[in-house]
């Protein structure tokens, strides 16, 4: 970067910086990962340069046939990876291709049945304060509060009674799998589209450790950075019939021109993901969250539905008398990055809920294994132990920098 370090000294500080962060902390925000270097090289490249509203040969400016070669090799690979029918690589993320689904296939005031928030679903699954609540009818339903687990009668009960245009199967903290074929047929008995947002749990599909929606269901959006490991944004699989409907509905439905750089660096993800390695690196992702979810729970961590299939885990903190929040705040401290979450049915206010969501994604990437795993959980419940004391702190901060310097991210 040594451009970036002439031109604009502060802002390559701060990158430096932040790539110091990123090499000596442990990062175990479930929705994170590390892209690889290839996959930022192409992000990075003059393809930033470039408007290319429309689609591969329908362009609404010229110069676009190069750019049509990038696109084109993008939705082939995603293909091969999902075994979709058709594909939109364009959304420049999550929330803006959800959008796109519901502007494709719903009118204002329709009804969408979708997970509860704080019962592990997203904010773009119908919560009041975002514009898929402020739009659609959304009802909800809930995981039970004995198991932690979604109760597919009771989804039944609920689609059969609301009668909805569309019904929503996908998470941001839900560590069970869904039962994909149920939602279809529950779906196909009220006679409702089925939509599913994998966006947590893409790169334990494309890396087979996971079963897919895409065989059953109508329409599948997934962001692309999360466990899939690629750039910032998004893509939307669909079956044929919707294609037409789902193209139009992103573009010039809800966005203008896509972002060529960004594509690009999701074809180089695709291909990485395509590789016998990325199957490994899936299966690993998921053996270290169970490493880890089954050691705090051996240490008296409650863990909400007691275990994990996927990448994540909703570890329930009032389980050892800390909040959420306070949670998070002490794990900083010595270089553990998390998220505090709402657990399901929690008494404590969302800003400083019960929980704490962690995940395995990202150290995965990095090579830590299932013994790492155990480590870093013995480090968590040390650090919440130790939580007002500064010195041994110090020392946790200490044993984090060895750990990492064992698996070195990009240095
Ligand atoms: C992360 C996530 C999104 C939104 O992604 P952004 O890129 O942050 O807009 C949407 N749906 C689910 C289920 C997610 O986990």
């Amino acid at each position: 970067m040594k451009n970036l370090q002439q031109t604009d000294s502060a802002i390559y500080d701060i990158i430096q910086k932040e790539t110091e962060r990123q090499e000596y902390g442990i990062e175990l925000i479930a929705s994170e990962n590390y892209t690889s270097k290839a996959v930022m090289e192409a992000m990075g490249s003059v393809l930033t340069n470039k408007y290319s509203e429309g689609y591969v040969g329908k362009r609404y400016y010229g110069g676009n046939e190069v750019i049509d070669e990038m696109e084109q090799l993008a939705i082939d690979r995603c293909k091969e990876l999902f075994g979709c029918e058709h594909v939109n690589v364009q959304p420049l993320s999550g929330s803006p291709a959800n959008a796109a689904v519901y502007l494709a296939v719903l009118k204002p005031g329709d009804k969408v049945l979708g997970l509860k928030l704080d019962h592990g679903g997203h904010l773009s699954h119908g919560h009041p304060v975002n514009f898929s609540g402020m739009l659609y009818n959304f009802v909800q339903y809930e995981v039970e509060k004995e198991t932690g687990r979604i109760d597919m009668d009771k989804v039944r009960e609920i689609a059969l009674r609301e009668k909805p245009k569309m019904i929503l199967a996908g998470f941001s903290a839900y560590s069970r799998n869904l039962d994909w074929k149920r939602f279809k047929e529950i779906a196909d008995e009220v006679g409702a589209i089925t939509m599913a947002d994998i966006s947590h749990i893409a790169g334990l599909i494309a890396g087979k450790a996971l079963e897919s929606p895409v065989p059953y269901f109508d329409i599948v959006t997934t962001t692309t950075h999360k466990t899939l490991r690629g750039p910032r944004a998004a893509i939307i699989m669909c079956k044929e019939q919707y294609a037409k409907a789902i193209d139009k509905g992103l573009f010039p439905g809800m966005q203008g021109g896509p972002h060529d750089h960004i594509n690009a660096g999701k074809a180089v993800a695709f291909y990485e993901a395509l590789q016998p390695e990325f199957q490994e690196y899936a299966k690993n992702v998921i053996k270290n969250a169970q490493a880890m979810a089954n050691e705090l729970m051996k240490r008296g961590y409650k863990i909400i539905s007691d275990g994990t299939d996927n990448h994540l885990m909703v570890v329930d903190m009032t389980s050892k008398g800390v909040s959420g929040k306070e949670s998070e705040v002490a794990l900083e401290k010595v270089g553990i990055s998390t998220s505090r979450s709402t657990i399901p049915f929690d008494t404590r206010k969302p800003f400083d809920p019960s929980g704490l969501r962690i995940g395995t994604a990202a150290i995965t990437t990095r090579g830590f294994t299932e013994e790492d795993s155990v480590k870093v959980a013995d480090i968590i419940d040390r650090t919440i132990q130790a939580r007002d004391d500064e010195e041994a702190l110090k020392k946790i901060r200490e044993e984090i920098i060895a750990l990492c310097k064992e698996h070195p991210l990009y240095q």
